[in-house]
């Protein structure tokens, strides 16, 4: 750049030095002919109004050294020529243009050349009277005189010329330089801003507007490197925590080509970190996760489902980043926890089997010794083993149930009746609600699709859990609506009520918010979570209202 910028400025320079000189040439010049022509007209003029016969050649030589006079007669001959040296010219001086203008009436100047001498002159002659005859007066001056002082002092220009070019080019150079140098520094640092080893510099040495660019530049770079600096540091936060955690996370833009990848995808999916910016195929051809992306791709869809891969099971979750046309995908193990859960279940089922058949060995064992005995004092024992006993069978049928509805592979739908249902229940219920005097209200009915047995355990759970936890007068409401919507049954009761954070754990297995008062009312903690697996299986909707010392509502919507 800076040979270039020499180059033009030089160059430049160069063209108006000379325009310059060859224009004042040009201007001394046309001066100069000016005044030679004045000077001839003059001349001229003074010796036509001198001229007499008794002029000759000898007279007229002291008119001046430059200025040559020739008298010519009317017909064209040389009376007198100051130049005596003048080599003799035999025609007519009638044909030159000075003496035709002259005697035209219209006197006039006029450059060429002298054939008497050889070289350029200016000439001007006047026609004057002289007796009845006249004679043309004409005065002439060489033109190389004009320009002598000129051709002169070229030599000198043309080095003064030089002189100053030289001068100017050295000047430019030094000019450039100053201006330049800091710009190299500027971009060298640059340089090594994007290779991340930036070193801000005060670089001055320039001029005060150019030190003033190169300083804010400076600046800028300043923030930019502190600001890549954050990025590099957030980046590999953000890598350092992505790699960290245990479950898979990758992401894809809008032609489904993976943008990001942790390290535990790469392990889920048994790829190496090149899979970046390749297609999601390449990473995994598996149909219900890329179908999952593309709807998330190209609908803006989330979704979450279940994924087998090599044989383990994965919780996936797809969702679009927000203002962006990114998609991300998060993928859980949960091998392990279907299996604990699996083993838990399988635990849960044996071991209510297992308990059962002793335990209506012992209630039965305990009836035949109920019937036989003859002492009294026994009788309060044997009223004690008949209730835990009988406490204990109920336990062990609800986790048979649980465990059931948990297995059910396949059930077989009939039309059922919820206002029937909730007859039977009410009259296995009737001693409870006479004994708490509570007041209830029934109204409606719809039918479900549903098994019979389902159906029932659903609806006595909830109007068994509304009973016993009501007040002694209490009330309790059980109506079923059926709309184009569909059918819901809405049982409320004016009871204890469970606080909010009870709300979140009653339907979880055994859970119990009171223990006591559960137990002394029979409750071992699992009608909820019957109710919950119910409406699992069949798809409905189950929601709990409820306020401490107000009351319970709960809708199940069929
Ligand atoms: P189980 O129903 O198995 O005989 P349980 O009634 O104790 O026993 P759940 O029906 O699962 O168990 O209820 C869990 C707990 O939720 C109960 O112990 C009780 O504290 C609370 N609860 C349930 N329904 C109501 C209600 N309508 N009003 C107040 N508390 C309730
Ligand atoms: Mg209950």
């Amino acid at each position: 750049m800076i040979k270039r910028l020499f180059f033009y400025t030089t160059f430049i320079m160069l063209i108006g030095l000379i325009s310059f000189f060859a224009v004042s040439l040009y201007i001394t010049h046309t001066n100069n002919i000016k005044f030679a022509k004045d000077t001839v007209m003059e001349a001229a003029r003074i010796c036509a109004g001198m001229y007499s016969d008794e002029v000759d050649d000898y007279s007229l030589v002291g008119i001046g050294n430059d200025i040559r006079i020739t008298i010519v007669a009317s017909d064209g001959t040389v009376i007198a020529e100051s130049r005596r040296q003048a080599a003799t010219v035999s025609e007519s001086y009638l044909t030159r243009p000075e003496i035709q203008a002259a005697a035209a009436g219209n006197p006039d100047a006029f450059i060429r050349r002298s054939e008497s001498f050889g070289i350029n002159f200016i000439y001007y002659a006047l026609k004057t009277d002289f007796g009845n005859d006249y004679v043309f007066v004409r005065a002439a001056m060489p033109i190389a005189n004009i320009d002598t002082y000129l051709y002169q002092s070229l030599p000198l220009l043309v080095i003064l010329l030089c002189v100053v070019v030289v001068l100017c080019s050295v000047l430019s150079h030094a000019i450039i330089n100053r201006i330049t140098r800091p710009f190299e520094s500027i971009e060298a640092n640059l340089r090594l801003l994007s290779r991340g080893v930036y070193e801000p510099g005060n670089i001055t040495g320039s001029y005060e507007e150019v030190n003033q660019i190169t300083q804010s530049i400076d600046d800028v770079s300043n923030i930019l490197q502190t600001s890549l600096n954050d990025l590099r540091e957030e980046r590999n936060k953000l890598d350092y925590i992505l790699n960290s955690i245990g479950d898979g996370l990758f992401v894809v833009d809008e032609n489904m080509n993976i943008a990001l990848i942790n390290a535990a995808a790469l392990k889920f999916f048994d790829a190496g970190a090149d899979v970046t910016g390749k297609n999601i195929n390449y990473l995994v051809y598996d149909q219900t996760l890329s179908g999952a992306v593309a709807g998330c791709v190209v609908q803006e869809k989330n979704s979450v489902f279940e994924l087998t891969l090599g044989g383990r099971i994965f919780f996936a979750a797809v969702k679009r980043l927000p203002d962006t046309t990114l998609s991300m995908v998060v993928m859980s193990d949960v091998t392990d926890v279907r299996e604990n859960a699996k083993m838990r279940e399988e635990f849960f089922a044996n071991a209510s089997h297992e308990l059962k058949t002793p335990l209506t060995a012992i209630k039965g064992f305990n009836e035949l010794t109920a019937a036989n005995n003859k002492d009294d004092k026994l009788n309060k024992f044997i009223d004690s083993i008949t209730r835990e006993t009988d406490r204990m069978l109920t336990l062990i049928s609800d986790m048979l149930k649980l465990s059931e509805l948990e297995n059910a592979k396949t059930i077989n739908p009939v039309p059922v009746s919820l206002a029937k249902i909730t007859g039977e229940v009410l009259d296995v219920l009737s001693s409870t609600i006479s004994e708490k005097e509570l007041v209830i209200e029934f109204a409606g009915d719809a039918e479900v699709m549903a098994e019979q047995s389902h159906v029932y355990e659903l609806v006595k759970n909830i109007i068994e859990n509304s009973v016993r936890y009501n007040n002694n007068g209490g009330s309790l409401s059980i109506l079923v609506e059926s709309d184009r919507q569909g059918s819901r049954l809405l049982v409320t009761d004016n009871g204890i009520g469970i606080s909010p954070e009870e709300q979140t754990r009653v339907f979880e297995r055994f859970y119990r918010v009171e223990k006591s008062r559960s137990q002394k009312n029979g409750g071992t903690g699992l009608g909820l979570s019957i109710i919950k697996h119910i409406c699992l299986l069949y798809n409905w909707n189950l929601t709990l209202k409820s306020k401490l010392g107000v009351g319970t509502e709960v809708i199940v919507e069929f």
